[in-house]
């Protein structure tokens, strides 16, 4: 298992690592037991010069550090060319070599004649087993280029195996191969030559998990990917998907088995630094990966979770999911009082009242399958297990002109705690955020906990309502404190009191589940 996040992963759009970012990422890689990080070319970048000599503070107790570089220059020898020398200065224990095998990008993209490509590809992987490092060359455009002419691109392989490389990665750089010539090539490949043969594989056909998965099951001992799929266009084969379908479907090792569990955490690590998300419908380790909606669902793997669900959530790190809507009714009404602690059976007046009064919210226009603190608090209160934490005098919520950067709201509230009054005002980036500061500040005071609460989201939904002459709004406010994140719904006509809803709604989830748990 080759992640490259740090390496193909960072040339796609939008992603860009500092130095602290790749030694997080690194870091996490290596616990989950990655055996290699390709994790830069110093060639190019002089950052990934610097995060390669600071990587050793990492302290790796898996994985093998590679540096990724290309073929020399043509016309000059290896020891000259400066990308070559930057390979050596990083002090990796290997290096991930690219060169071409598509004879056409030879002729014609890079000049060269087949020969002195041959040569370049030799000397190079020479120059650096000379210099004792582990050599994976990475033959680019293999695929397309054993499509068009399969002695030149075979010759690319076997110039590299002369020289000493440890392992042949075959490359569907542009990603438009499929998954029945990706195995019929594999198999060649790998019983014709004697060093290990590994995959690499773009998505632009969608193909990338799928062809990696034949690839290996067709004879490749390695493969590469990105741990989020983050790459070049499309992307790359996503590790966080290929890992547990070799090893949970197929019975390859790639990572150790107690390791699995941390596949999810891992994958939101990762998309929390590079900021990027991996996308709620993304397989094992997405948000709605096991999550059920629909009432038959929902009541299948409440009886058995093999109805519904093709692994255990648990087995890679994830959570179901009951999401609660009127279509599943009474069966995530009874999962979440369970899970509450509050069982009840499934014909009591209690559960009735909840599920009317659900009906009734989602009629105006709320929607609780995301909001899971909401959700909460509607059971408590039609339980009698619900105080008020305070009471609400009024609030204000000023806009102010000029904008001033992050202030360009105030708000000014009055809150009541156990008889006392509490006023306080806070500017902010916009009224919400304002309004937020406010609360927060005045309760503070009674509630120090609510010291560790921030908001990690904020939506707003217009509601198209043909009878009304103003549409409601229905916002979704995500807090997390560190060790939870939670989701509160409120609607309204004003955006401004459907996020006082939210808001409201979020504080008194924490208040009462840190009293609850
Ligand atoms: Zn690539």
């Amino acid at each position: 298992m080759l992640d490259t996040t740090l390496r193909d992963g960072a040339q796609a759009r939008g992603i860009s690592f500092s130095v602290e970012d790749k030694l997080k990422i690194l870091s996490a890689l290596d616990d989950l037991g990655v055996s290699y990080v390709e994790a830069g070319n110093p060639g190019h970048n002089p950052k990934d010069l610097e995060f390669f000599k600071r990587a050793a503070s990492v302290g790796l107790k898996n994985a093998r550090l590679m540096a990724f570089g290309s073929t020399r220059r043509r016309g000059i020898s290896v020891g000259e060319d400066k990308n070559a020398l930057s390979l050596l200065e990083a002090g990796t224990e290997g290096v991930c070599i690219v060169g071409k095998s598509w004879d056409f990008h030879v002729t014609d993209i890079i000049n060269a004649a087949p020969d002195e490509n041959l040569a370049m590809i030799g000397e190079t992987v020479g120059f650096f087993t000379r210099h004792g490092k582990e050599v994976i060359f990475e033959a680019e455009h293999f695929f397309d280029g054993y499509r068009d002419n399969p002695d030149y691109a075979l010759a690319t392989l076997k110039a590299a195996e002369d020289a000493g490389a440890g392992c042949l990665c075959l490359c569907d750089t542009n990603g438009g191969a499929f998954p029945d010539e990706i195995s019929i090539i594999i198999k060649k490949i790998t019983t014709s030559f004697a060093t290990p043969v590994a995959i690499h594989c773009h998505n632009d056909c969608g193909m990338a998990d799928a062809n990696t998965v034949i690839a290996v099951c067709s004879g490749a001992s390695q493969v590469q990917g990105t741990f989020n799929g983050f790459g070049e266009r499309c992307g790359n084969a996503r590790l966080s998907t290929v890992i547990p379908n070799l090893q949970l479907k197929k019975n390859y090792s790639c990572i150790p088995d107690e390791k699995m569990r941390n596949l999810t955490t891992t994958a939101l690590l990762i998309s929390e630094i590079a900021n990027d998300g991996i996308g709620d419908g993304s397989p094992y380790v997405g948000k709605n990966a096991f999550a059920h909606k629909g009432g038959m669902h929902a009541d299948g793997v409440e009886k058995d979770e093999r109805s519904f669900e093709h692994v255990n959530p648990d087995a890679v790190g994830n959570k179901r999911q009951i999401l609660t809507s009127e279509y599943s009714g009474r069966t995530s009404v009874l999962s979440k009082t369970r899970k509450l602690g509050l069982p009840l059976s499934k014909d009591s007046p209690e559960t009735e009242r909840i599920v009317n009064r659900l009906k009734e919210l989602e009629h105006q226009g709320y929607q609780f399958e995301a909001a899971d603190g909401s959700f909460a608090l509607v059971i408590l209160k039609q339980l009698g297990k619900y105080k008020p934490f305070f009471e609400l005098k009024n609030y204000r919520v000023l806009g102010e002109q000029p904008y001033e950067d992050g202030k360009s709201a105030s708000a000014l509230i009055k809150i009541i705690v156990d008889g006392k009054t509490e006023v306080t005002a806070a500017e902010g980036d916009g009224p919400v955020n304002a309004l937020d500061k406010a609360l927060r500040k005045a309760l503070e005071v009674f509630y120090p906990k609510l010291m560790e609460v921030h908001l990690t989201d904020y939506k707003v939904r217009v509601l198209d309502e043909k009878s009304a002459t103003a549409s409601k709004v229905r916002v979704l406010i995500e807090s997390a404190d560190g060790t939870e994140s939670w989701t509160t719904v409120g609607v309204s006509r004003d955006i401004i009191e459907a996020s006082w809803l939210a808001l409201v709604d979020s504080i008194e989830y924490k208040l009462l589940k840190d009293g609850i748990d």
